[in-house]
């Protein structure tokens, strides 16, 4: 987690509420994968964000540009450009290393529609 808060700044990815790591904080950051497991999600760190524990548990299994509408729509303010470069990097990733047939669709269409947000 520590490289991820250092890697895309301590904010949650869908309402930029500042993320504290240091034992016993109110805001403590959870893993977001944007890629699910059920979608064929790696667990790579290329495939995890930080999200505050209230916006991970509300997303379910919601595709992350539809959350990232529905983020939108209740007011708060997700970091569009960190998911984006978050899916880009993903991509070289799976580019890199190979394998993932399966996310590969997927990450391609979200990104797609990210890019349209
Ligand atoms: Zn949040």
């Amino acid at each position: 987690m520590d490289l991820i808060l250092e890697r895309d700044g301590p904010w949650c990815v869908w309402c930029s509420a500042p993320l504290d790591a240091s034992p016993g904080a109110l805001n403590p950051p959870t893993t977001e994968h944007m890629v699910p497991r059920i979608k064929g999600g790696p667990s790579w760190i290329e495939n995890e964000l930080a999200a505050c524990r209230r916006c991970n548990n509300e997303r379910g299994h919601q595709t992350l540009a539809g959350w990232l509408q529905d983020c939108r729509g209740l007011g708060r303010a997700p970091r569009t450009d960190v998911v984006i470069a978050g899916l880009e990097r993903l991509q070289a990733a799976i580019t890199e290393r190979g394998g993932l047939r399966r996310a590969r669709p997927y990450i391609a269409s979200q990104l797609r529609r990210l890019r349209r947000m």
